[in-house]
């Protein structure tokens, strides 16, 4: 379980970025995390993997402080950040280099995600598009089986096929003690992909629900908020 409390968080101290944000997250659900550009989903995803550090208030998973690091904390969490930078390697070179930092690492799994993406596994990163080394990195996330996976804007840049392609690949490697962040600001991207929304805004969380219909008949039924979840709904 991820814990935060009153978490408050700035890069200048006259641009609050989160105040006194709280937020519990749950084992066995894949979130959307939405929010309008610049809103702070990076920022927060970033704050949950201990890269950065709250200035008050705590983030916890599982009882551990993530910005301390500790090994049986990283074994068990992955992100993928919006901006990739990925050394010269093949993806099986890096499977091989990497793979073993990750326990439930499947390198079998990997390869077909590769396939089902349709990423070359025997060229470098280097001499990939940035679309390509996206998808690499992705099929690598999945195949980690880490407890907890975080996917800053997954879809930007993909084609419609690989969209298709992600999603079935993320539900396949789900399992119940999996919890996944998808942050986006294109909700039609998460059509069918998650069962809970979470929206920030004004550095705040506006809505945590659970999302049992498909999500435009959520959007469509949240007829309290209608404003703030029409900027989500209209790309
Ligand atoms: P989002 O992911 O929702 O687009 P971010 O978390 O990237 O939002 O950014 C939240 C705010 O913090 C933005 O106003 C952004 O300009 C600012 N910001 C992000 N990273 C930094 C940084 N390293 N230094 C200063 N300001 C930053």
């Amino acid at each position: 379980m991820i814990t935060i409390k009153d978490l408050t968080f700035w890069y200048s101290k006259q641009n609050k970025i989160f105040e006194k944000l709280n937020l519990e997250l749950e084992a066995g659900h894949i979130y959307g995390l939405l929010g309008k550009n610049g809103a702070g989903k990076t920022t927060l995803l970033k704050l949950i993997c201990g890269l950065s550090f709250p200035k008050s208030g705590t983030v916890a998973m599982d009882g551990l402080i993530p910005a301390r690091r500790e090994t049986g904390f990283l074994k068990d969490i992955f992100l993928v950040p919006e901006e990739i930078s990925l050394p010269s390697l093949t993806p099986e070179k890096f499977a091989d280099l990497y793979g073993g930092f990750y326990p439930a690492f499947d390198l079998a799994q990997f390869r077909e995600i590769l396939g089902k993406l349709e990423v070359e596994t025997v060229q470098k990163f280097t001499g990939m598009s940035h679309g390509q080394k996206r998808k690499a990195m992705i099929a690598f996330a999945l195949a980690a089986n880490t407890r907890y996976l975080f996917l800053d804007e997954p879809t930007n840049g993909m084609d419609i096929p690989s969209k298709a392609a992600f999603r079935r690949m993320l539900a396949a490697s789900f399992f119940e003690e999996k919890t996944i962040i998808l942050s986006t600001h294109m909700v039609r991207d998460l059509e069918s992909m998650i069962d809970s929304v979470i929206i920030l805004e004004n550095h705040r969380i506006i809505l945590n629900q659970s999302v049992d219909q498909n999500l435009e008949t959520f959007f469509n039924a949240s007829i309290n908020i209608p404003d703030k979840l029409s900027s989500y709904s209209e790309h």
